[in-house]
């Protein structure tokens, strides 16, 4: 019997992840299907009840749900642990398995697709939402030095206590940013969905500086803003792929070849 899964977000009409896990399944000879859910806001637990009783394996957790998932889950990775924030479930009979594979997603698109090391490198990320938690640890381990800046600055420094015994974080608010340089620089808001820029001073990119957004699908205004500057510019296609590779690997056991899923997905 084909096994199923899901992404669970809202919105989510936008998302890959159903052709990317039916490229991993394609290539990897996996009998599963893969759907895109909306959850309503104020639906998110009665819909992975729904998903459990109707025999689902696991889903995705994305915007904006991820810490719901965090605490809905009965079991967490030390990944999720450190994130306070889940997006892979792994359902099973008796429990909720939460993972985190945004972190490590990052880290491979960063470093192994875009050829970009992290390590002594002055990283900003931009947001203290599910997404940036995610990621925070793994940038940490690299050896970058980090700087955390969100639109709401009290959710910033409680990012940076959360993670203050793994290393040093500095924060600011975005307008005391100015005069400081970033070699890279992270957008992990959600300003993107709505077409805005996180207001960000001119001179913020070093010289041959990388501007990551983690949106993908469309040129956001973070990304022209940056290109405009003169910085190198990646959206967030190779992070959805492989932090996908890592929760079809949780479910299923097997690494999919990503290489050949994002150079696809980037001629399609
Ligand atoms: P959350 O809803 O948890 O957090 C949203 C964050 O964005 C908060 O820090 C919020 O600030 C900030 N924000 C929202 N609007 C603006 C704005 N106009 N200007 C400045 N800051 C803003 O979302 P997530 O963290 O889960 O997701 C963030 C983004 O990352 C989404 O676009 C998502 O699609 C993307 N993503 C991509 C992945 C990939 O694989 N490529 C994986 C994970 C996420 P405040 O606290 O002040 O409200």
């Amino acid at each position: 019997m084909t096994d199923r899964y899901a992404v669970i977000g809202n919105p989510i009409s936008h998302s890959k992840s159903p052709l990317i896990h039916a490229m991993f399944a394609a290539q990897t000879g996996q009998d599963i299907s893969y759907e895109a859910i909306e959850a309503p806001l104020d639906g998110f637990a009665a819909t992975i009840t729904r998903l459990r009783t109707t025999g689902y394996r696991g889903c995705n957790v994305t915007v904006p749900f991820k810490f719901e998932a965090f605490k809905l889950a009965t079991e967490l990775s030390e990944r999720a642990l450190s994130a306070q924030a889940v997006n892979t479930l792994l359902l099973r009979d008796d429990s909720i398995v939460g993972d985190n594979t945004d972190g490590l997603g990052l880290g491979r698109d960063i470093q192994e697709n875009l050829q970009t090391r992290l390590d002594a490198k002055r990283v900003l990320l931009l947001g203290a939402g599910g997404a940036a938690y995610g990621v925070v640890l793994p940038l940490l381990q690299t050896g970058a030095s980090m700087t955390v800046v969100n639109r709401t600055t009290a959710k910033a420094d409680e990012l940076a206590r959360h993670f203050a015994a793994h290393g040093h974080i500095a924060t600011h608010s975005f307008d005391s940013l100015a005069g400081q340089q970033f070699d890279i620089v992270i957008n992990a808001t959600s300003s993107g969905l709505s077409n805005e820029l996180p207001p960000l001073p001119e001179t913020i990119f070093a010289p041959d500086a990388l501007a990551y957004d983690m949106m993908y699908g469309r040129e956001t205004p973070f990304m022209a803003f940056a290109r405009e500057r003169g910085a190198r510019v990646a959206d967030g296609l190779g992070m959805l792929v492989e932090q996908a590779a890592e929760a079809f690997f949780i479910w299923r056991g097997v690494r999919p070849d990503t290489h050949a899923v994002l150079s696809r997905l980037r001629t399609a």
